[in-house]
């Protein structure tokens, strides 16, 4: 695999692309808004900055990634001739499925088709195209030039040389791939939202402040981030989307979103992207917000 296309430039995108092009692939970047295109350029620039600054990346090496990528507002021009599609495009089943139905039109029998979904089942993405074999989840971690895990996901029907392919390529990026099986939530998420969720019952129940939890969990637990912090980061949108997925996927009631999480999307505090969540966010700094009204 030498070209591949990435599927929407908002934060995975422009990760996924920005660690394709640093490792030598030449990367068309596709997204249905040129802001959103010019963005992720600007983005991908001063990540690479910050990696000289780091020394990890050298000058030359930037204009190197940088010259592998080229920006595209029509998918259909984007992945004509690539071996490889990344769909990082927005967390929403039919807008994934209506693009998995128009890259089985634009690319040949051979072009494997890879999503970063966080929830959406392989299988019925696979479902829409007439394909299934070539697809499947590459579920990058955000930031992706920083974190190392790729989550491969099996649809029911992906070939066992598409998973080949993949774990080799995610190697080749420097990545740790590691497969699972198509089932809500794959492995990443399964395990991590039932864990955020029960962080925001047990301050909806008022057994502990916001900076309580996270300080248990993290000098408790090891964890670099508070589940509540890592909300945020998430984005409390996508955390409810996923408990959605979870609780309808299994049909049992130990996924049931807090009632907390619900309200707080409702009102607009979807975190660090909205600027409140479980704490305020200014300037990059912040400041405790909920635990105040649950102390
Ligand atoms: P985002 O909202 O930052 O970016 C989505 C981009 O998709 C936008 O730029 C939008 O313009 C574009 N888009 C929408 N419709 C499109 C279309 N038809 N064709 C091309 N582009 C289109 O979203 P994100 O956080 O980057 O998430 C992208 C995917 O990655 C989702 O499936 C999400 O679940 C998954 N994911 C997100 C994270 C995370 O931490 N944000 C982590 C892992 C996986």
């Amino acid at each position: 695999m030498q070209k591949i296309a990435v599927i929407g430039a908002g934060t995975m995108g422009n990760g996924i692309a920005h660690v394709f092009a640093q490792h030598g692939f030449s990367v068309h970047l596709v997204d249905v808004s040129q802001p959103a295109l010019d963005k992720a350029l600007a983005t991908i620039g001063k990540n690479l900055d910050r990696q000289i600054a780091r020394e990890v990346m050298t000058a030359e090496k930037k204009q190197q990634t940088l010259s592998n990528l080229q920006t595209f507002t029509s998918l259909s021009s984007g992945v004509q001739d690539v071996q490889l599609v990344v769909e990082a495009a927005t967390e929403n089943t039919d807008l994934k499925l209506k693009i998995f139905r128009e890259l089985d039109e634009h690319t040949g029998p051979a072009t494997v088709l890879a999503t970063n979904t966080s929830s959406i089942s392989i299988t019925k993405i696979a479902a829409a195209t007439s394909k299934p074999g070539k697809v499947i989840g590459m579920h990058f971690m955000n930031p992706v030039p920083v974190m190392k895990l790729v989550e491969i996901i099996n649809g029911y029907a992906t070939e066992k040389t598409v998973t080949q392919q993949i774990t080799d390529l995610s190697v080749q990026l420097g990545k740790v791939p590691c497969v699972v099986n198509d089932y809500p939530g794959f492995i990443a998420n399964r395990i991590l939202m039932p864990m955020i969720n029960e962080a925001i019952y047990s301050l909806y129940e008022g057994v502990a402040g916001v900076t309580e939890i996270d300080t248990v969990m993290k000098l408790g637990m090891a964890h670099p981030m508070g589940p509540l912090q890592l909300a945020d980061f998430i984005g409390l949108d996508v955390c409810l989307s996923i408990l959605h997925v979870l609780y309808t996927g299994f049909g049992n009631q130990k996924y049931a979103p807090c009632p907390l999480l619900v309200n707080m999307v409702t009102a607009g505090h979807l975190g660090v992207k909205s600027g409140a969540g479980f704490y305020s966010y200014t300037t990059g700094s912040k400041e405790l917000t909920v635990s105040e009204r649950f102390s």
